[in-house]
């Protein structure tokens, strides 16, 4: 057993003025799916944990402004999953958040801590004694010599090549989806698809957020794109695995031609990883399972195989195929 401190802030503000008055090693929690987790597994050793539960106000799911959906980010994933605007406006973030876990994780689990969910990689979360940078900075990658079946393919470094393992992140990187963040210096907004980082030479570093940095809310834009979309999961096993392969993917067709396209991948990469030359690669022609496929090929370029994962590309690239039809059929 070791100790730590426990605080119950009752407003945001006092949450990130409580943070900025502990010693080092203070953590937020929200519904403890990740962090209790990693604590049990001897990653995380907060000395504080700063409990932001009881602040009214950060669940609410907000869709009455015309131009964005507001999510807070204590919102239960499950809440989000079954929102009747999620599901007319964005089912491929509904979807998201369904495959994401069991229904006893998606009830507990917030969406602001989803976002912050950390890597899978078996080195990160086994012993110390693995070489894993992201734990122990400079000690080396295990996976690169070692078992990387379940790794990146894009994104990758030389220090780190672990998967960013969350599904909704990648939906609402395909939504152009932002957050709002609290900090002691004031209020900023980071767009979803920059809040993680490629790992480059500091795996460690996994977000752009400051240690004291709260995410307070979700906006996706809403517009006629996310209606036609979906997100498609490949997994070892068809429930509350991780992905091997997804894609979220939107499509707005004008006639029988493709007006706007949008693509994100996970599973494959070291952050939710958006495909913009396959996406403009669509635009103006007709959504015919070829052009899917020459714009799902065109998202894995680039991609970097290991030892043991070179059929994620082939896999990607059917699953982002079979995605866009999917798609198209919802138009
Ligand atoms: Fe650690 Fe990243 Fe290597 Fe996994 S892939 S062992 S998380 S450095």
């Amino acid at each position: 057993m070791r100790d730590l401190a426990y605080l119950r802030p009752r407003s945001t503000g006092e949450a990130v003025q409580l943070f900025a008055r502990q010693p080092i090693g203070a953590r937020y929690f929200a519904g403890g799916t990740t962090l209790f987790d990693l604590m049990k597994l001897g990653v995380e050793a907060p000395a504080t944990v700063i409990d932001v539960t009881r602040i009214e106000g950060l669940a609410n799911i907000d869709a009455s402004e015309r131009g964005e959906l507001r999510i807070g980010a204590l919102a239960a994933m499950s809440e989000v999953a079954e929102h009747a605007v999620v599901l007319r406006e964005f089912p491929a973030l509904s979807e998201s958040l369904w495959q994401a876990a069991s229904q006893q994780l998606r009830n507990m689990a917030t969406v602001g801590g989803n976002l912050l969910q950390r890597t899978r990689c078996a080195y990160f979360r086994g012993s110390p004694e693995f070489a894993c940078n992201k734990r122990q900075p400079g000690s080396g990658c295990a996976a690169l010599g070692g078992q990387n079946r379940g790794h990146a393919v894009l994104g990758g470094s030389e220090a780190c090549v672990a998967v960013y393992p969350g599904d909704m992140a990648v939906a609402l990187t395909a939504f152009d989806a932002v957050v709002d963040t609290l900090s002691p210096r004031g209020e900023r907004t980071v767009p979803v698809r920059e809040l993680q980082r490629a790992p480059g030479a500091t795996p460690h570093l996994e977000t752009v957020l400051a240690a004291d940095e709260l995410i307070v809310r979700i906006r996706i834009p809403r517009g006629p794109v996310g209606r036609a979309s979906t997100y498609h999961k490949v997994r070892d096993r068809e429930s509350y695995a991780f992905a091997l392969a997804s894609a979220a993917v939107a499509v707005q067709l004008q006639g029988q031609r493709v007006a706007d396209a949008r693509i994100a991948l996970g599973g494959v990469a070291t952050r939710p990883w958006r495909a913009t030359e396959a996406e403009r690669s669509l635009r103006g022609l007709p959504l015919t399972r070829a052009a899917a496929r020459r714009a799902a090929e065109l998202a894995f370029t680039g991609a970097q195989p290991l030892e043991h994962n070179a059929f994620k590309v082939a896999l990607g690239i059917e699953t982002v195929t079979d995605a866009l039809m999917l798609a198209k059929d919802r138009s």
